[in-house]
């Protein structure tokens, strides 16, 4: 089963695997040669494209390449749906750093 449109009349109609690989158009008055792998590799170059949908960075609202990354345009890091100046990521990945090491010091005193 692959559904293809018509360029021609525009019409989309169902393939079936009963069908020929290559075929005309169903409609009427329409000469249109299908070509049923032509139309699946289209099929998943157009789902490739969904999947790559665009992404804009939280503070600048230009585009941006992934959804943990440092925007190129303004130069915010971006987390998902916010994003954060770099002074404040390095301040909050210190704290971290410093909590984690406060806590592996605690554990290394107990044994
Ligand atoms: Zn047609
Ligand atoms: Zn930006």
């Amino acid at each position: 089963m692959q559904k293809i449109q018509c360029p021609k009349c525009s019409k989309s109609f169902v393939w079936t695997d009963s069908m020929p690989l290559q075929g005309k158009c169903p409609t009427e008055d329409c000469n249109w040669q299908y070509d049923v792998h032509a139309e699946i590799k289209k099929g998943v170059e157009r789902r490739a494209d969904a999947t790559e949908n665009v992404l804009f960075c939280p503070n600048c609202q230009k585009t941006i390449t992934s959804k943990l990354t440092i925007c190129p345009h303004c130069g915010y890091v971006v987390v998902g749906s916010r994003s954060y100046p770099k002074k404040n990521v390095f301040i909050f990945v210190a704290v971290v750093l410093i909590i984690v090491s406060l806590i592996a010091r605690y554990f290394f005193y107990l044994k």
